[in-house]
C-alpha cells in the first residue's frame, strides 16, 4: 500500500476505535437493541460505498459524528486527537444538548443550509441511515405516527443539503416519495 492510502488507513481504524469505546456502553433504539457503533459505522459506510466519498476527514467526522452529542468527549479531545478539521466537522453536526429539544430540530433546519460541504456529507448520510433504520423497524414506544413526523422534520433538514451528493439525494428523495412526501 502506498504511504498516503496507508496513512488514511492508520487515521480510519483510529476512529472507528475511539467510537466503540466512547459508545460501548449505548443501544440503539429499535427492539432488538443493536449495538450503537453500529450506526457510525454505517453511517461512514453510505458515504465510502454509495456516496463515493474518499475524504479521510469527512470519514473520521462520520465515524466520531455521535461521540460529543451522546458520550462524554468533549470537542478539545477530537482536536488532540484527530485535529481542529475533524473536531470542527463534529461539532458542526453536534445538537446543543442544553436547548429544548424542539429548538434543536428547528435549529437542524435553519442551519443546514449553511453547514460546510464535508458537514453536508455527515448529515445526509447520518439522515439516509436513520431513515432506513425507521423503515427497518419502528422504535420501541414509537407509534407509526411518530415515525412519519420523522421523516417530516428529516425531508426539511434535506432540502437545505440539496445540491451536496446525488446519489444520497436520490436514495432519500425515495426514502421520502414511499411517504408521501415531496423533496
Ligand atoms: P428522537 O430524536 O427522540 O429519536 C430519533 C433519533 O434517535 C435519531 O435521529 C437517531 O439519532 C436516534 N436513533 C437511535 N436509534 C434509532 C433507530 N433505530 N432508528 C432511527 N433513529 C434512531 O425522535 P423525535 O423526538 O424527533 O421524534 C420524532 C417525531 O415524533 C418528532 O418530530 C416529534 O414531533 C414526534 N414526537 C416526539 C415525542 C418525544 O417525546 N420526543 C413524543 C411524540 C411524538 P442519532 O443519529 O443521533 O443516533
Ligand atoms: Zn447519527
Amino acid at each position: 500500500m502506498s504511504g498516503a492510502a496507508g496513512a488514511a488507513v492508520l487515521l480510519l481504524v483510529d476512529a472507528a476505535d475511539f467510537a466503540a469505546r466512547k459508545h460501548r456502553r449505548q443501544r440503539r433504539k429499535d427492539p432488538e437493541g443493536t449495538p450503537y457503533i453500529n450506526h457510525p459505522i454505517g453511517v461512514a459506510q453510505i458515504l465510502t460505498q454509495e456516496a463515493g466519498i474518499t475524504d479521510v476527514q469527512v470519514l473520521q467526522a462520520a465515524l466520531l459524528h455521535d461521540t460529543v452529542e451522546d458520550t462524554d468527549t468533549t470537542p478539545e479531545e477530537l482536536e488532540r486527537r484527530f485535529g481542529a478539521q475533524v473536531r470542527g466537522l463534529v461539532e458542526e453536526v453536534t445538537d446543543d444538548k442544553t436547548l429544548p429539544k424542539l429548538e434543536r430540530k428547528r435549529r437542524q433546519v435553519e442551519s443546514a443550509g449553511r453547514s460546510s460541504r464535508g458537514a453536508k456529507l455527515v448529515k445526509l448520510a447520518d439522515k439516509l441511515y436513520n431513515l432506513r433504520d425507521l423503515r427497518r423497524c419502528t422504535p420501541v414506544g414509537w407509534s407509526e405516527q411518530r415515525v412519519q413526523e420523522y421523516f417530516e422534520w428529516a425531508a426539511q433538514v434535506v432540502r437545505g443539503l440539496r445540491g451536496t451528493n446525488p446519489q444520497m439525494e436520490a436514495a432519500l428523495q425515495q426514502l421520502f416519495e414511499e411517504r408521501g412526501i415531496p423533496l
